[in-house]
């Protein structure tokens, strides 16, 4: 059975009971664009089970964390990031910002970055 959080946003857009700008699918993942995209490509990959970060995933699904990061490269691909590269981000927990409880990968790429992170 796929765990759900009734309250996640995540799992409401995977459900399609918020809508979301859905740009790559797999039978375990999801990707769509960010709603407050931070360079010209800003996607997130969310597995459609609801795990908290990239750790809980591994722990309880670890074939599960591979299909999200197997799926943020065909998205990549998809955005044509694959030449001059691209960043994947997970922000995990509270200093790093994280704002939704679900796994999400950041696939950001289309401009040059910085480094360090803010
Ligand atoms: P984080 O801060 O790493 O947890 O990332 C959460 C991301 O979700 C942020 O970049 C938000 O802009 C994005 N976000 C919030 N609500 C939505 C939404 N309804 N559709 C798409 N992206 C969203």
């Amino acid at each position: 059975m796929t765990p759900r959080d009734p309250d996640c946003l995540f799992c409401k857009i995977v459900a399609g009971e918020i809508p979301g700008e859905v740009v790559h699918e797999t039978e375990t993942t999801l990707a769509f664009r960010d709603i407050q995209p931070q360079a010209p490509t800003h996607v997130l990959v969310v597995p459609k089970a609801h795990h908290p970060n990239a750790v809980a995933t591994a722990q309880a699904d670890p074939s599960l964390l591979v299909d999200v990061v197997l799926a943020a490269g065909r998205v990549a691909e998809q955005e044509g990031l694959v030449e001059r590269g691209y960043r994947l981000v997970s922000n995990t927990g509270q200093d790093a910002q994280q704002s939704v409880d679900h796994l999400h990968l950041h696939v950001v790429g289309g401009r040059a970055m910085q480094w360090p992170p803010g």
